[in-house]
């Protein structure tokens, strides 16, 4: 048990009800105060805390960090100090923002280093040199198998047997708030004997997560499953956009493309696995047996709340998915494992997506092209009007949190508003 995930603590940090970011949590990110620089920082309720100001006034000098580690614009050199160092910082702002513990009191120094989340500009927390997407929801895949191949047998050979992923496009993932434009594209419409280059007509949203690499491996190392939470420092929500008729087009022979790579946006926040640690779960059964390289030990799912709603432009928002974490069948162990298996070097900060995360009925898939099975549901909207897939001035709003013992471990939104394309 790490002391930061003491159930009894409370913070002298005002911490709403339902607020994502009790004492528990503290998620790190970068923000950058109104004409400031940018640090690092943690959320504590409805607050940043900023850990540069903290280690100003001498709060980690014990822990041996270089102060210039928390005035940086992305978390990677602090996340590469290893998890022993990062671990003993989230425990000392465990220290210092407790309501009851006095060694650490920093309470008369709230107006230096905590600043309301309205008035702090959060920023892509990462330098992200890779990302690579997995397709480990065996829901979302036999969904998608279903519509396009085999509705008696959905699945392909290999996906029972080893995590099915493709590398994916690190420059375009964006910091939610970004506005995402509709991306044009080739398409063949069905029945056209000629392609177009037009905007997308079925613009989509994945709902997925991400884990963070927290450590690098040499060219020609292995990772095995039991290695591999040293190697994941933490959480965030990933919305990996798409454009399904651009893909449809695309993809054939080698895999995703441009009707993926236009944008993903990811929450601000990244949840420490640590943080996760109540939350953990069994995954579903796998069979059949999978390969040695693959097995493993030990509670690898965890029970995360997932949803996704979609905000018009004017109108009430309507929440479309709530789906949950725990129904992958492909754990990250395994994804990190199978993807080290062949030497395949990682580095700090890369992303690792779980693809899309649905669930076994239909209010919990994942997708707008399974919510509307191909456009042929269509989705009612408060105001009337119908949803197949997104709209320009739409929002999708991505939420997800864990609960238990009356404490909510959340990692805020990843939200994007889709503005039209420039043609
Ligand atoms: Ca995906």
């Amino acid at each position: 048990m790490f002391r930061a995930n003491n159930p009894t603590l409370k913070s002298w940090v005002n911490v709403p009800a339902g607020n994502d970011f009790p004492i528990q949590n503290l998620p790190f990110g970068v923000y950058r105060a109104e004409g400031g620089e940018p640090h690092l920082c943690v959320a504590i309720g409805e607050h940043v805390a900023d850990l540069y100001v903290l280690s100003e006034h001498g709060f980690f000098d014990d822990l041996a960090i270089e102060r210039n580690i928390f005035r940086q614009p992305v978390l990677n050199d602090f996340i590469a100090l290893g998890k022993d160092k990062t671990r003993a910082v989230r425990n000392r702002l465990s220290e210092i923002l407790d309501d009851d513990l006095e060694t650490w009191d920093a309470s008369e120094l709230a107006p230096f280093f905590l600043i309301p989340q309205a008035s702090a500009e959060l920023l892509l927390p990462l330098h992200i040199g890779d990302y690579t997407d997995f397709y480990s929801s065996r829901e979302h895949a036999s969904n998608v198998g279903a519509m396009f191949r085999s509705a008696e047998n959905p699945l392909l050979p290999n996906w029972l047997h080893l995590p099915v992923g493709y590398h994916g496009r690190a420059s375009s993932i964006v910091v939610s708030g970004t506005p995402v434009r509709r991306p044009k594209g080739q398409l063949m419409a069905d029945g056209a004997e000629q392609p177009v280059y037009e905007p997308t007509r079925q613009l989509d949203f994945e709902l997925e997560m991400a884990f963070v690499i927290g450590k690098n491996t040499e060219l020609g190392q292995t990772v095995s499953t039991a290695e591999a939470e040293d190697y994941i420092f933490g959480m965030l929500l990933f919305n990996d956009w798409s454009a399904r008729d651009i893909q449809r087009w695309e993809y054939v022979p080698l895999g995703p493309f441009l009707g993926k790579n236009f944008a993903s946006t990811v929450s601000p926040w990244v949840v420490t696995l640590d943080a996760l640690e109540p939350f953990r779960v069994d995954g579903p059964k796998q069979e059949p047996e999978v390969l040695p390289y693959l097995q493993c030990t030990g509670a690898r799912g965890f029970d995360l709340q997932l949803e996704v709603h979609i905000a018009p432009e004017t109108g009430a928002a309507k929440q479309v998915c709530h789906s949950n974490f725990k129904y992958l069948y492909w754990n990250m162990c395994q994804q990190l494992a199978h993807h080290t298996s062949n030497g395949c070097n990682i580095r700090t900060g890369d992303l690792c997506a779980s693809g899309t995360i649905s669930g076994p009925t239909p209010d919990s898939f994942g997708s707008m092209l399974e919510i509307s099975w191909k456009g042929t549901r269509p989705v009612a909207m408060p105001d009337g009007s119908e949803r197949r897939f997104i709209e320009d001035g739409d929002t999708v709003v991505m939420r997800g949190w864990g609960e238990k013992d009356g404490i909510r471990i959340g990692f805020g939104e990843a939200r994007g508003k889709v503005i039209p394309s420039s043609i």
